[in-house]
């Protein structure tokens, strides 16, 4: 017996997490796409951040459902209006990497109030977004610690 009480056996279990163990498929968009194609994109796809990308992949910014409302406000012309005139930009976006913890990037979600955040990789072009980490990914962990505790 290790004399750890239970919530110091908790904690060094939730600093094992990695983002990469618990990262999910980012949803894309092209920085050229229309606002009317972004809004149609996060429908299909049932999604509530888009990441927006440039030729080569890199991110570029960020679109949350609250960005596509605004810009459909008393706005007909959906189809003509670009992502990248709406989106929030780099170097204004809260990003984790694969390596990180799980728990710090729930800590960015939290400080920032955003809904989700990019999983970057860094290469020797610029940084490629390999995943997402959004509220739900933190939901489902903290369900399934207490699912695991019953087996
Ligand atoms: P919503 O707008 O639906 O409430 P968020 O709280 O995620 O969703 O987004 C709030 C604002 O923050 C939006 O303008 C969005 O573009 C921006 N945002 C979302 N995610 C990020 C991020 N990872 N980094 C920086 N800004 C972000």
């Amino acid at each position: 017996y290790t004399g750890k009480t239970g919530m110091e056996l908790l904690t060094e279990k939730i600093k094992q997490f990695k983002v990469y163990e618990y990262q999910s498929v980012p949803i894309v968009v092209k920085e050229n796409a229309s606002v009317y194609d972004a809004i149609s994109t996060m429908f299909l796809e049932d999604v509530g951040t888009l990441f927006v990308v440039d030729q080569n992949s890199f991110l570029t910014g960020v679109l949350s459902r609250k960005d596509l409302l605004r810009a459909s406000i008393g706005n007909q012309e959906l189809n003509a209006i670009p992502v990248h005139i709406i989106m929030t930009r780099m170097p204004n976006i809260t990003v984790c990497y694969r390596n990180d913890l799980l728990i710090d990037a729930a800590k960015k979600l939290i400080d920032k109030q955003i809904d989700g955040l990019p999983v970057l990789k860094e290469s020797e072009k610029g940084f490629e977004i390999v995943g997402r980490i959004t509220k739900t990914t933190i939901t489902k962990v903290f369900v399934e610690l207490v699912m695991d505790e019953h087996l």
